[in-house]
């Protein structure tokens, strides 16, 4: 396969596998994994933990100026986030941020901070991010747009065993209200809503497992790379 660098941009509904995929496919082409939704989460926690009134914009650009957010690597070699240096990417996954990530995310200050911290990071080519505005907004230009989708049931059952896995005290009716409710949000938002221009490519996964997924998407790079090179 050739080895030209590109940015893939894979974005999406909540909880479709954007992320599975997305580090996947970074494990096979060597490139870095970057999860802007973490980005979104760790500012949120950094709102909840310091009771920032999210109408108040002054208050909010005051806490904006307090916060970094970076990524960095696990004794298990999986990526985590860092807010303000602390590894918070069990605090981030939590039902209570997942109830308030939505609302913060629609802050067009938090959106320029997060999209510019993100832009850096693909500058050099070779990343896979995923989001919701990757290919609209971060990186217009990535070489790969993957669009991904599946039935709210299908996503909310995978989502809900995910959580009881780790332990955590959800109900299903719980997990599909908030990604129901995220997805309205997102989606109507007036800052970079989630969309689909007609350069993104179609993934739906509602019957698809991931090793199909993984192959269709290594596919469309491949294509990708022999039109470039
Ligand atoms: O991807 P994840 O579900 O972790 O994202 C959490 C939330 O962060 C989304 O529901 C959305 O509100 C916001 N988000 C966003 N733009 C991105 C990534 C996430 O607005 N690029």
């Amino acid at each position: 396969m050739d080895q030209r660098k590109i940015n893939i941009a894979i974005d999406g509904y909540s909880s479709c596998g954007k992320g599975t995929l997305a580090k996947a496919i970074a494990l096979a082409l060597s490139y870095v994994f970057i999860d802007s939704g973490a980005m979104y989460r760790a500012v949120t926690l950094y709102l909840m933990r310091h009771s920032v009134n999210l109408d108040d914009m002054a208050q909010v650009e005051q806490a904006l100026a307090q916060v970094t957010v970076e990524f960095d690597v696990n004794d298990a070699g999986a990526s985590v986030v860092l807010l303000n240096g602390e590894n918070v990417e069990h605090e981030i996954r939590t039902i209570a941020v997942a109830s308030n990530v939505s609302e913060v995310a629609k802050i067009q200050a938090v959106r320029d901070k997060l999209v510019f911290l993100q832009q850096q990071m693909g500058a050099k080519k070779g990343v896979v991010m995923d989001g919701r505005d990757i290919g609209t907004v971060v990186f217009p230009d990535a070489e790969l747009k993957i669009f991904m989708t599946a039935s709210v049931e299908v996503r909310a059952q995978r989502r809900f065993s995910e959580l009881v896995a780790k332990g955590d005290a959800v109900t299903l009716e719980e997990i599909s209200a908030n990604l129901k409710h995220r997805d309205a949000v997102d989606s109507s938002r007036e800052n970079s809503p989630l969309t689909m221009t007609s350069d993104y490519r179609v993934l739906d996964n509602s019957e698809m497992d991931r090793d199909s997924q993984f192959a269709l998407a290594m596919a469309w790079a491949d294509e990708v790379f022999s039109l470039i090179s």
